[in-house]
């Protein structure tokens, strides 16, 4: 038997298919929540354009695939999730491409203040002009949806150690809501939002939960918590995709995990990173 819910890439539809209705492909680049040789900050991206936080996005995307990004949405301030900001500015300082970045007034606030001051590095909100920068900032109304290129955006308030923000994400076809990092009482964004998919995190495994309340994240039992919670509010479960993991708990959260799915019967799997997944 496997050892944990790892969750199976799918096939390439989009290149299969080029001219028909494509799904949404969810290219999963970072799972962690610590950086090694081996593993890498917490960074997803939607159909190749669309960036869901990027701690370890450069690392993990060529040039050319870094040049297709358009968009950016922030969950929140934390290193671990927005690093990636001032290398992606080197990477498209000549292109002549603006990329909008989305987040909530504190997420924006401290990147401006700490990344994009100019000190460390080029100012990329106003480099390499101020009408044709590399980066806008677009700060997020939550519970308000939103246009981002093809999709509909809604930031959603989740609970963390900073202020945060969970985003759904609906094309014509699937809804993806994206956690970022959130802790217990994550179920109250089931109230605003009603994904397909869940792309969460699972920092520690049970025996941490008093690390995971500390630090304002999830364990195993928390995740089934909320599932029970979202099964209560929509009347059916999401597919469930897992990241954020705490390199030293991270074969007790694959087991423990496991066990949740099993328990619930639910599509709830461990993600890694360089897995493209098809949705829903
Ligand atoms: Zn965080
Ligand atoms: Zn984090």
């Amino acid at each position: 038997m496997a050892e944990a819910a790892e969750c199976v890439a799918g096939a390439d539809s989009r290149e299969q298919s080029p001219n028909r209705e494509r799904p949404m492909e969810l290219r999963i680049l970072g799972v962690h929540n610590m950086e090694s040789r081996d593993t890498r900050l917490e960074s997803h991206v939607v159909d190749d354009v669309l960036a869901l936080d990027v701690g370890g996005l450069t690392r993990s995307l060529s040039f050319e695939e870094q040049g297709r990004l358009r968009a950016v949405i922030l969950t929140h301030r934390h290193f671990d999730h927005v690093r990636d900001i001032v290398p992606l500015g080197l990477t498209m300082r000549n292109s002549g491409v603006t990329i909008d970045v989305y987040g909530i007034s504190d997420t924006l606030h401290f990147v401006k203040e700490k990344l994009l001051d100019g000190t460390l590095y080029p100012n990329f909100l106003e480099f390499p002009s101020v009408e044709n920068p590399v980066f806008k900032l677009r700060e997020v109304e939550l519970y308000k949806p939103f246009r981002v290129l093809d999709y509909t955006v809604t930031g959603v308030s989740v609970p963390h150690a900073v202020p945060a923000a969970g985003y759904q994400i609906e094309s014509a076809d699937v809804k993806l809501f994206y956690t970022g990092d959130a802790g217990q009482g994550v179920d109250e964004a089931w109230k605003h939002v009603s994904p397909d998919v869940l792309l969460t995190e699972v920092t520690f495994g049970n025996e941490g939960a008093d690390l995971a309340g500390a630090a304002v994240h999830l364990t195993p039992d928390h995740l089934e918590e909320a599932l029970v919670a979202f099964q209560k509010q929509h009347g059916r479960m999401p597919r469930v995709i897992v990241g954020h993991m705490n390199p030293p708990w991270e074969d007790t959260i694959r087991k423990e995990v496991e066990a949740v799915r099993v328990k619930l019967g639910a599509d709830i799997c461990v993600a890694s990173a360089d897995m493209r997944l098809t949705l829903p």
